[in-house]
């Protein structure tokens, strides 16, 4: 926990790192061609080459060497808001390098921070403002010189491009996160299959495409025989192992439009979109016997075979879970037929009356 939110923070301070070190270096201009004519005393000018040059290098270390970098990186994100109004009383609140300084400073707060740290951010500006009235004397000077203008103009211009790239950055990584987590939240970790509650969701969505468009889907819940026996004989590493390998063997003997899905523990469950009950058969058929023929050099006794159900979607079904009872009463048929074997859920006969399964 700890190692996940000093990761979070170390990425917010080096996301800020060289739009800082730009941001500096243009505030630097606009605060020197704004402070020249003033006849400012030394240590000013040693702060601002400070400042505009080894601040961001010095915040940045600071913040990534702190046990909190997050915390550490707002703490100079208001120590640069501070500075800010520090400058701004410097000039003498010459409006253009004054307002400039002022708003990329707000700028970086809400890209960072949002409301909390605007809100912050603007009590910092007020504070340093204050501090430089004290320093220096409160004084105005609103006329800009022409240098003075074009001094601001980088700081205009270029500042919001490398903040716009650096939120750009930032999107397409929160995209790319997103899918990510949205394929993990969808995925069987051990077999990488859908997982029960995202196959559930594809079935409810078939049932309605079917529903709607009249066509027709098949779908087959498939159990491991025994399994219990395998765990107990050979442990669940192999037990594991076998989980895989058969989800191995389903995704290769499937069409790309038809979904599989570990249904839980030893079931597994597919979806043939606009398969016939022939087609959907076939295909169980052949892994069935797929998995009959399945050998391990280094286990040469064990042996699998597969329990399979099968259903083709009907009109008259109520919702997506008679259609699901009725693939699990076909397994359940095949088990009790005495297993390795693929069952079909008996057709509705033309009279509307469901033909019933022996007890
Ligand atoms: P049947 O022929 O009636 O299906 O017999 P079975 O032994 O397969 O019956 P059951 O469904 O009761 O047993 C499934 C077993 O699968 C029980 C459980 O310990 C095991 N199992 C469930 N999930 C996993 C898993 O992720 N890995 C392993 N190795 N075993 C699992
Ligand atoms: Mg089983």
């Amino acid at each position: 926990m700890m190692a996940t939110s000093s990761g979070k923070g170390l990425s917010f301070v080096k996301r800020i790192y060289v739009p800082r070190i730009l941001g500096k270096a243009m505030s630097l201009l606009a605060v020197t061609a704004a402070i020249a004519p003033l006849s400012a005393p030394i240590w000013l000018w040693t702060l601002m080459v400070f400042n505009g040059l080894l601040w961001p290098h010095l915040a940045y270390l600071w913040a990534s060497r702190s046990p909190s970098p997050y915390a550490a990186e707002q703490r100079n994100l208001l120590i640069d808001s501070v500075m800010a109004g520090f400058w701004a009383a410097a000039m003498q609140f010459n409006p253009l390098p004054s307002l400039t300084i002022l708003s990329m400073v707000t700028m970086n707060n809400v890209a960072a921070g949002g409301r909390p740290l605007v809100a912050r951010g603007a009590l910092a500006q007020l504070a340093g403002a204050g501090v430089g009235i004290l320093i220096l004397g409160p004084h105005l000077q609103l006329h800009a010189t022409d240098l003075q203008v074009y001094a601001s103009l980088p700081m205009l211009t270029f500042y919001p491009l490398a903040l716009g790239w650096v939120s750009f950055k930032l999107a397409t990584t929160l995209a790319e996160h997103k899918r990510r987590l949205s394929d993990l939240s969808r995925t069987d970790s051990l077999t990488g299959l859908f997982n029960h509650g995202y196959w559930k969701d594809r079935l409810h969505l078939k049932f309605l495409i079917c529903q709607q468009r009249k066509s027709t889907a098949v779908i087959a819940l498939i159990d491991i025989d025994h399994f219990k026996v395998i765990n107990d004989t050979y442990g669940h590493v192999v037990g594991d192992r076998v989980l895989r390998q058969l989800s191995e063997e389903l995704k290769r003997s499937l069409r790309d439009s038809d979904l599989a899905g570990r249904y839980g523990g030893d079931e597994f469950c597919v979806i043939f979109p606009r398969a016939t009950e022939e087609q959907a058969c076939l295909a169980m058929e052949r892994l069935r016997e797929r998995a009959a023929s399945y050998r391990n050099a280094h286990l040469p006794e064990l042996r699998i075979s597969l329990s399979i159900g099968l259903c083709a979607y009907r009109a008259d079904f109520s919702g997506p879970e008679q259609w699901l009872d009725e693939a699990d009463r076909a397994l359940y048929h095949a088990k009790h037929e005495g297993r390795d074997r693929v069952d079909v859920a008996p057709p509705l006969p033309f009279n509307g009356l469901r033909l019933a399964w022996p007890e």
